[in-house]
């Protein structure tokens, strides 16, 4: 018996005992493609030779050194380098141990500024329904999955959600592209308008939502105008890249192919590619100058902040990513993944959508395509889906989002940025089959 709490305590795991490349072992010599980078952290696969040496070298020099006493090498080195690589505007890097950490971070980096500037009666944050922004319980007060949220409700902050941009349900027939961005994005100045622009602190979003719903990009100009409409009510626009961010979708920041800069943004599982637990927020110059020129200190901080074990790591899988050129293969790989994944789909019955960036995609189950009907939350497709393809040799991330109060069924597709065609094409072949013996088994 297993002393260790999982997340599904039931549940039998297997026991991972080794790694290389693209593909996770087990105990008993069972190979799994891992197709979703754990949940999308694995973005150089495992095992990578020269992540390793520079673990190496790090540990030889220096494990830990607490950051109330010392900066290090290696996290310096490792800021300037994201504020290189950063949107426009941001200029600050604050180190931590993981997404959930950051988005906290990022949060209380928020409110302090207003603090800062005399506002203390700002203190709402608008967020959206289907969104995961971490477990930890401010963050999870942001995110709008209430499957997550309900156990924990009576502990979270208020917070205040509006419906996401999910053209796939929410997008009325014959809507345009441009007319639906801007109804969702004009939900937010009607719920700005409603709580007095003067008390609301930030406006908080995934650029492309991940473990709430699959991989879902925005519309065209949506973030367009909700940063106009941040700007236009001066309240913090935050973005949340911490699944979709670090090359996943193709460009190092999701929101570069959006056209947009967040005040704050949070990063996280790509940034160490899981050699290393690590997180960070980056935040623009106003809200570090604020912070610099009043009390002079940020008021939060952890213990493993800084890390220079996570951040030599950080910093050695950006330069392999660079070096190597493998935002090139993320754009090529992910073109081959959805074209394979809708050759393999199409008129399949309970596939409705197929969609995302880059190495980031998400399907969504149906019971009925033409209805979009989703299937009884009861049946656990998306586990099923899961338990299937685990048994086929490969991983993919299962999740049952709620949208309008109804519970839907994706998995999530992350693979290594260093994944080969034929491996695509295994991964949509394992898939498939994956898929037909799950629905097969509900019927
Ligand atoms: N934000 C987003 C968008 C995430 O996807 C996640 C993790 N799935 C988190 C925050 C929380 O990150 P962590 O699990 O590292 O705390």
């Amino acid at each position: 018996m297993t002393h260790i709490l999982h997340r599904s305590i039931q549940a039998a795991m297997p026991v991972a005992v080794g790694g290389k490349g693209i593909e996770l072992f087990d105990r008993d010599g069972k190979a799994y493609i891992d197709a979703c980078g754990g949940a999308a952290v694995s973005c150089l696969g495992h095992g990578h030779p020269d992540v390793l040496a520079a673990l190496h070298r790090q540990l030889d020099t220096l494990a830990y050194a607490h950051t109330g006493f010392f900066t290090s090498a290696a996290a310096e080195a490792l800021a300037d380098r994201l504020v290189e690589e950063a949107p426009t505007g941001l200029d600050h890097v604050y180190l931590v141990s993981g997404g959930s950490e950051a988005v906290e971070a990022a949060l209380k980096l928020a409110r302090q500024y207003f603090v800062e500037k005399g506002e203390p009666q700002r203190r709402h944050v608008i967020a959206r329904r289907q969104s995961f922004h971490g477990n930890t319980l401010a963050a999870l007060a942001t995110g709008g999955n209430e499957w997550r949220r309900a156990p924990f409700k009576p502990l979270l902050i208020e917070t205040h959600h509006i419906d996401p941009c999910y053209a796939y349900r929410l997008q009325a027939a014959g809507e345009s592209d441009e007319a639906y961005a801007a109804r969702a994005a004009g939900a937010l100045e009607a719920k700005i308008q409603e709580l007095g622009a003067y008390q609301v602190i930030a406006f908080v979003a995934e650029t492309v939502v991940g473990a709430t719903a699959g991989a879902v990009p925005p519309v065209a100009d949506y973030l367009k105008r909700i940063r106009a409409i941040c700007d236009r009510h001066g309240i913090l626009f935050m973005l949340d890249e911490v699944m979709c961010g670090m090359g996943r979708t193709g460009t190092l920041h999701a929101c570069e192919q959006d056209g947009v800069s967040p005040d704050l943004m949070t990063i996280a599982k790509g940034l160490g590619g899981g050699y290393q637990p690590i997180g960070a927020v980056l935040l623009s110059a106003e809200i570090f100058r604020a912070i610099a020129e009043g009390s002079g200190f940020f008021q939060h901080g952890h213990t493993y902040m800084g890390h220079p074990m996570a951040a030599a790591a950080a910093l050695a899988v950006q330069d392999i990513i660079r070096r190597d050129g493998l935002l090139a293969n993320v754009v090529a790989m992910g073109e081959r993944l959805q074209r394979r994944l809708e050759e393999r789909f199409a008129n399949h019955h309970h596939v409705g959508d197929i969609r995302g960036r880059g190495l980031f995609r998400g399907v969504e189950f149906v019971a009925d395509r033409t209805s979009k009907q989703v299937f009884d939350p009861g049946l656990k497709l998306n586990a099923r889906v899961k338990r299937e393809a685990m048994a086929r040799g490969l991983m993919v991330y299962p999740m049952g989002g709620t949208i309008d109060g109804v519970q839907g069924d994706h998995v999530l597709l992350a693979p290594p940025f260093i994944v080969s065609e034929g491996q695509v094409d295994t991964i949509v072949e394992r898939l498939g089959e994956a898929v037909d013996a799950a629905v097969a088994s509900v019927r």
